[in-house]
């Protein structure tokens, strides 16, 4: 599976950083090519992520039945 995606970096919006979801779940920061500016979760948000993603898996499968 790939969990990977881009954004516009916030600081300089010049280049794109490429973070996997996963990965920023579990408090990785990625960093701009251009700028070196950093992206990352703060712990409380990490918490707020994992919660409404479980609820969404949860979602999923009670659709598949
Ligand atoms: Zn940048």
């Amino acid at each position: 599976m790939e969990h990977t995606q881009k954004i516009t970096c916030p600081s300089c919006r010049q280049a794109e950083i490429i973070y996997d979801t996963y990965a920023l779940l579990q408090g990785v920061k990625f960093a701009c090519p251009k700028c070196n500016a950093q992206i990352g979760l703060a712990q409380e948000s990490i918490h707020q992520v994992q919660t409404t993603m479980s609820k969404f898996d949860q979602l999923k499968s009670g659709a598949k039945r």
